[in-house]
């Protein structure tokens, strides 16, 4: 493969920044209107961040970022997107992150981190209801022995299906539980933000096959 761990991260904050709109828009709906301008603030210190300081590893790099969203995003996500990456740099020491295998397991980590330290289920109609079929797509691929490629964009798929899916129910955590039945229609921010993130990280990885 000829990409590059923050060569991914810029194709993600590309994607991130032309849907910073439709993001906030979401969060008008059920939460407070700040999802895209998070997401898009920190994924913008996250690129900033690796271009300073080049990260010899992509677990390194995964550490930087983990460490930008925590520190520079105030909302719900970037603590739990924070987690996810850091996660993923745990588990991607001393392996091949690209490797389709290995990256399941990191994907499954980061996916337990965000679920641990929210402590939402799926139903909660949160991003892990995106994640969740997300990794499991993920895992399958790579078990039939899809490339990276592959593998990322049958999750992306798993992830807006899910994301589909949290327009049908109520949110019981974050802000939008607040609302309880009255969030049923609108879809979860965050599930809309994994969706477009593992898209833009599927698309960057099949251009650079
Ligand atoms: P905030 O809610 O603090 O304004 P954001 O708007 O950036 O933060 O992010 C909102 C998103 O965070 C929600 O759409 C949801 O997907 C996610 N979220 C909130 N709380 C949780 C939680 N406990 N577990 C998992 N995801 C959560
Ligand atoms: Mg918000």
């Amino acid at each position: 493969m000829q990409g590059s761990f923050t060569g991914a991260m810029e194709a993600i904050t590309a994607a991130i920044n032309e849907n910073k709109e439709f993001l906030t828009d979401l969060d008008r709906a059920i939460g407070d209107a700040d999802h895209g301008i998070n997401l898009s603030r920190g994924f913008n210190e996250i690129c900033a961040r690796l271009k300073a300081s080049p990260p010899p590893t992509p677990a390194d790099g995964m550490k930087s970022a983990a460490m930008a969203l925590i520190s520079t995003v105030g909302g719900a996500s970037g603590p739990l997107y924070g987690t996810a990456f850091l996660r993923a740099a745990k588990a991607a020491q001393e392996t091949n992150p690209a490797e389709p295998k290995n990256a399941a397991r990191i994907f499954r980590m980061a996916v337990d981190g965000v679920e641990e330290r929210g402590k939402a289920v799926r139903g909660d109609k949160t991003m892990v209801d995106a994640l969740e079929p997300a990794c499991e797509a993920f895992q399958k691929a790579a078990e039939e022995g899809l490339p990276l490629s592959g593998c990322l964009e049958a999750a992306a798929k798993g992830a807006e299906g899910g994301a589909e899916y949290t327009k049908t129910i109520a949110a019981r955590k974050g802000r939008a539980s607040y609302l309880g039945e009255r969030s049923i229609g609108h879809q979860d921010p965050g599930a809309a933000s994994v969706t477009i993130l593992l898209k833009a990280l599927a698309a960057y990885c099949r251009g650079a096959e």
